[in-house]
């Protein structure tokens, strides 16, 4: 950079740096942030398209989330990778609508592009926006719903993943744990009533999706260590430990020198103590199932057999985890602790009993739990692609079930809100603005119809017929006690239609967070006139 002087030039920074300035930095940006909105326009709604994403390695991901697609896309750019931070942002607010986050933030900066081309400059853009963010929050509260069907909210989220035909069955899971989880939940997270870290998740594939079942208790994809060991514990004293249980070798090197064969004996005999001290030590507290995140040593698989432990070894960290939250047992990280008085541990307990079972060819062990809270879907399905399709299906809609179990509130889908909304910015854009922010809060308005229109073209319909019918509903029609217009929204199995009495309903939050998050990364673009190379953060 360099600034003139009239002793010279001075150079503030290295000859060379990349600078991006003005309107070319502000179009540069407005331009990668619309290409991956555009990217990922065609998977939105029921109707939307999948997205076939291949690794360098090969490896195929096929999905129609949003947000899953943003996280395996290689993205270089940085305002597009802004985008993608909205992306995350609404799936860990909201499991949910990250493809209309995304849709939005794209569509308001492609408006604020012409806005800019005709001489509005960015920070009215900005002030007008964050009116509508106010405007919007408060045309919510009216359209907010209370009476709320948990199972069209399920079926909701759950059309347009490949889980399509089989919505109804996934959607009553998705009620069925959430109900379960608020009946006996040990911890609270969720505004005091479903906490979703006691939800796991099997997969089996293999068998139908109907094949699929809620378990109260923990799944663990495991077998027992050792043939001879119990199928089944009926009253179980749990240990769940995550040290392997083997010989402890020193941490030197060390070597020994041998000099006669009875020490050989003599040094393996001592080892074998090692060993069996540690498995009678177990015993000797009552333990009967021993859940290890590491290795068990082969002579400690036969001795616990011997005694008729059941014993999984190289379980998972977050199994460990779950398996502890739900049985109560402290994770030990130092069998010796289980000399000290009881205080130092806490063994876990199952209400049911602990049971090796197969689940199609794949043995499984069931920790039976109908009481400890956590609850396990087995999900079963064809192939790995399409049971992994289900998991993100299954993921998201068991979050809204659980965000409108929590927050109570809901508004009309398809398309709806958004129409309802924007009509709203319109009545907005009349009253009391200067002429170059009514542009922009107008600008926002047509924004908002990006999401209906996009559900029309996704579906096939014709969006012109399709968007002139409903704009007509929404702003010249009246409301009556039997007819609300501003829930009428885009059915993409039966056209336009009232959204309430078609049981396609979301979330508020999700609705609202959208919105919030594709203002705040719209108005973060906007304001950047200069993009400049910086030094790699960290120490130099
Ligand atoms: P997102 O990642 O934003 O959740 P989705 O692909 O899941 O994107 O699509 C969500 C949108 O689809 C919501 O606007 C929702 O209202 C709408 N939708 C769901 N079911 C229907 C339906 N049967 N007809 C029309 N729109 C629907
Ligand atoms: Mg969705």
């Amino acid at each position: 950079m360099m600034i003139p002087n009239t002793n010279g030039p001075i150079f503030i920074m290295k000859e060379g740096t990349e600078r991006n300035q003005g309107r070319a930095a502000q179009s540069n940006n407005i331009a990668a942030a619309k290409a991956v909105a555009d990217a990922i326009r065609t998977t939105l709604g029921p109707k939307g398209m999948d997205k076939m994403l291949v690794d360098e390695g090969g490896d195929v991901i096929i999905t129609n989330d949003g947000a899953t697609i943003l996280r395996e896309m290689d993205i270089e750019h940085p305002a597009a990778k802004m985008i993608i931070e909205v992306a995350k942002t609404q799936e860990q607010e909201c499991y949910d609508g990250t493809t209309t986050a995304v849709i939005l933030a794209g569509e308001l900066l492609k408006k604020s592009e012409e806005l800019i081309e005709q001489n509005i400059h960015p920070t009215v853009i900005c002030s007008a926006f964050r009116k509508c963010g106010d405007q919007i929050q408060t045309t919510l509260d009216d359209l907010t719903m209370s009476d709320i069907n948990y199972l069209d909210i399920a079926k909701t989220a759950l059309t347009g993943k490949s889980a399509g035909s089989i919505k109804t069955f996934l959607g009553q899971i998705c009620v069925d744990i959430v109900s379960a989880l608020d009946n006996n939940s040990r911890t609270t997270q969720l505004k005091g009533s479903v906490d979703l870290d006691l939800v796991n998740l099997v997969k089996a594939v293999g068998g139908e999706v109907q094949d699929s079942e809620m378990y109260g208790g923990i799944i663990l994809p495991k077998e027992r260590c050792h043939s001879g060991m119990p199928h089944r514990v009926n009253t179980p004293n749990i240990l769940i430990t995550n040290s392997p249980i083997e010989v402890k070798t020193t941490e030197m090197d060390a070597s020994i020198q041998i000099t006669d064969p009875n020490q050989i004996t003599a040094f393996l005999e001592q080892e074998e103590k090692q060993i069996k001290d540690i498995v009678n030590l177990i015993v000797s507290k009552g333990i009967n199932v021993v859940v290890c995140q590491k290795e068990i040593d082969d002579l400690a698989k036969h001795y616990f057999a011997k005694v008729n432990i059941l014993a999984i070894e190289k379980v998972k960290k977050s199994d460990i985890d779950a398996l502890s939250l739900s049985t109560g047992a402290k994770i030990l990280t130092n069998l010796d602790d289980l000399n000290d008085d009881d205080s130092n541990y806490d063994l876990g307990q199952c209400h049911g009993a602990i049971e090796e079972k197969k689940v199609g060819e794949m043995p499984m062990i069931f920790f039976d739990d109908p009481v400890c809270g956590a609850v396990t879907l087995l999900l079963r399905g064809g192939t790995a692609p399409f049971v992994e399709e289900i998991e993100r299906a299954f993921e998201d809609a068991v979050g809204v079930v659980a965000v409108a179990w929590a927050d109570n509130t809901i508004v009309t889908g398809g398309g709806s809100t958004f129409l309802a909304l924007s009509g709203a910015l319109h009545k907005l854009s009349k009253e009391n603005s200067s002429g170059r922010e009514r542009m922009a809060i107008e600008a926002f308005a047509d924004a908002l119809e990006i999401v209906p229109r996009t559900l029309i073209e996704n579906a096939g319909l014709d969006p012109v017929d399709e968007m002139a019918s409903l704009r007509n509903i929404h702003h010249n029609k009246k409301a009556t006690e039997e007819y609300n217009p501003s829930h009428y929204g885009v059915n993409v199995e039966g056209g336009v239609m009232d959204m309430a009495e078609a049981g396609i309903c979301e979330p508020r939050r999700v609705v609202e967070q959208a919105i919030k998050s594709a203002i705040e990364t719209a108005t973060m673009i906007l304001r950047i006139d200069d993009v400049i190379s910086s030094r790699k953060a960290g120490p130099q």
